[in-house]
């Protein structure tokens, strides 16, 4: 039962709640832990809200944007530097609960959600991670892999503003918006003399966690991007996904469909 709800206003003062407060859980738009919390739960038995400790904002410098954990998905979508990413982020539930879920919480949601993180790791970001006596980078698609320590809080995500026109996005769902994925295609695509000369995709929908295809990568790098090369190595991502039954797609389904998904996010048909 939820014995307290704490709204510290720093960093070292989560921290130090964190520490003090047995069975404690972070909170920090909520979108995830309030249905976690209303359903009944023994997981936790406080919250510690990162609303007020000083985590969120965005910083543009130098074509690097460095964004703070708690930053809400509206304020993304707000933020012009980052209109590459807004034909993702329309696709995430509502403008109501973009409203209140932040980048940060996306990080760590069950799948089929985590479409933010699966463009996280295309854009190849890191995020900082501070144990309150220390802090470390690490990358996206790394973080999202492993469980954060107890005392772990990512205080924000950085990555280069990829150049026009390399970021794809792709997302099948039931619905067009507002609905779980089915599988998520992120990617950031570079091209010169004709060959794509680097590449990062990442896929949300089919695995335990948002995950890189690295296969796929591969046979595209080095090769003209067209519908068949793009096709040929989109029949890769069986190597880098484990597809899962849930109420929006069986397994069967989501593997069946994440070349199609790849292919059309890399090539647009
Ligand atoms: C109706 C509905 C539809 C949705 N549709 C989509 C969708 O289409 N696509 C999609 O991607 N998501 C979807 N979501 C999920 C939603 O986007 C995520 O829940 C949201 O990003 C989580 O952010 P939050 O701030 O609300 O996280 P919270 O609920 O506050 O927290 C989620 C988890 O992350 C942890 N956490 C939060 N911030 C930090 C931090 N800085 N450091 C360490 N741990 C932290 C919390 O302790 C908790 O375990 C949907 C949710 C709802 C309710």
């Amino acid at each position: 039962m939820l014995q307290t709800v704490a709204t510290p206003g720093s960093l070292p003062e989560t921290h130090a709640l964190l520490s003090k407060l047995d069975g404690a859980r972070l909170i920090a738009g909520g979108t995830a832990v309030m249905p976690t919390l209303n359903a009944g739960t023994d997981e936790f038995s406080s919250l510690v809200s990162l609303r007020a400790a000083g985590l969120s904002g965005i910083v543009v410098k130098d074509g690097v944007v460095t964004i703070g954990a708690a930053t809400t998905m509206t304020e993304l979508a707000d933020e012009p530097a980052l209109a590459f990413l807004q034909s993702a982020l329309e696709t995430i539930a509502s403008p109501t609960i973009r409203n209140m879920a932040t980048i940060g919480g996306n990080l760590f949601v069950k799948q089929p959600y985590g479409d933010l993180s699966a463009c996280l790791i295309a854009l190849g970001a890191t995020a900082t991670v501070s144990d309150g006596t220390a802090t470390r980078i690490e990358p996206v698609e790394k973080l999202v892999a492993s469980r954060l320590g107890p005392k772990d809080i990512v205080t924000q995500l950085a990555f280069s503003i990829p150049s026009p026109g390399s970021f794809k996005f792709v997302k099948a769902g039931r619905k067009a918006l507002n609905a779980a994925a089915i599988v998520t295609v992120a990617a950031v695509v570079s091209v010169s003399d004709g060959v794509v000369s680097q590449c990062r995709i990442g896929l949300g929908g089919v695995a335990e966690c948002a995950v890189r295809a690295r296969s796929v990568e591969e046979a595209l790098t080095g090769n003209p991007l067209d519908r068949t090369h793009a096709e040929q190595a989109a029949a890769k991502a069986d190597r880098d996904i484990e597809p899962f039954d849930d109420s929006h797609a069986s397994a069967w389904y989501r593997a069946r469909v994440t070349p199609v998904h790849i292919r059309r996010a890399l090539v647009g048909e």
